[in-house]
């Protein structure tokens, strides 16, 4: 899809919709702008009816922009912050505004997801303000990486953190993301000293991730934390390889299937071991 950015509706079905070039128009200095004051975020859509990213019944947003190139990543048109419709702040508090009254029935909430959300650190805190002035309970759906451009303060308008902990050992690490992991558990012992609600996911691909060592390894430290409320086993699919076709990209993980369910009982029930709970 691409096209106007006005044309196209900030909601979508699921974040599976490819969408792309959507902010092209955008000039590098209002880009800047953007980035600077959050007063602008690009968006590949707002999602409903999510009952997996957060508690209770979640209303999505779904950033553009992500600075790593996770081999599995099921959503690489949101790689690239210039595939995203920009949307102005107020467009977006005002899209969330729609939901706020179902959202407290139903004791859900709002999540940014991505893409990686804080590659639009500033937006971000502004649309959670937003939420929160609202009374919407706020999840925010992170690899962890540039959780140093919060500060404490800001982290408090955060109810909670969904990390992505995608392996242990850095090498491997480096391998499967492009990037170093020291910074994601950085930020984690950090949401720990502070005290803020986090839930752990990790996503189980066949041959990758999924070795014991490396499940047993990111539960023990899951647990060492402290404030690990719940931790998300999510098994590997392939709803996102047509995106890395039409994006001509080079995905290496065509053949691997999702893992069994013996596998994915196995990884959580070495959380629940750990004294974690694992869903
Ligand atoms: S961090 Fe998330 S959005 Fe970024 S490449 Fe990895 S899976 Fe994709």
């Amino acid at each position: 899809m691409s096209g106007n950015p006005q044309l196209v509706p900030l909601e979508a079905k699921s974040p599976f919709e490819l969408r792309v070039h959507l902010g092209k128009g955008v000039s590098d200095t209002d880009v800047r702008t953007a980035l600077a004051t959050g007063d602008m975020g690009f968006l590949h859509s707002f999602t409903t009816g999510s009952t997996v990213d957060g508690p209770g019944v979640r209303v999505v947003g779904w950033t553009t922009g992500c600075h790593w190139r996770c081999q599995y990543c099921h959503n690489p048109d949101t790689w690239t912050l210039s595939n995203g419709i920009p949307v102005t702040i107020d467009r977006a508090t005002e899209e969330l505004s729609k939901y706020r009254h179902g959202l407290k029935i139903m004791s859900g909430g709002f999540t940014l997801s991505g893409g990686e959300p804080l590659m639009q650190d500033r937006f971000a805190i502004k649309l959670f303000t937003s939420a929160k002035k609202m009374g919407i309970h706020t999840a925010l759906d992170t690899n962890g990486s540039l959780g140093s451009r919060l500060s404490d303060g800001e982290l408090e308008q955060i109810d909670l953190v969904i990390l992505d902990i995608k392996m242990w050992d850095p090498q491997r690490h480096r391998q499967l993301t492009g990037m170093d992991n020291g910074p994601v558990l950085d930020f984690a012992r950090r949401l720990a000293e502070r005290g803020r609600s986090m839930w752990v996911r990790l996503v189980l691909v066949p041959g990758l991730t999924d070795d014991a060592e490396n499940v047993t390894q990111i539960a023990k430290f899951a647990a060492s934390l402290g404030n690990v409320e719940r931790v998300d086993v999510l098994p590997f699919h392939q709803m996102g390889r047509f995106k890395w076709k039409e994006l001509k990209l080079n995905y290496t993980l065509g053949d691997v299937e999702p893992p069994s369910v013996e596998i994915v009982e196995r990884a959580s029930s070495q959380f629940r071991s750990e004294g974690l709970k694992a869903v």
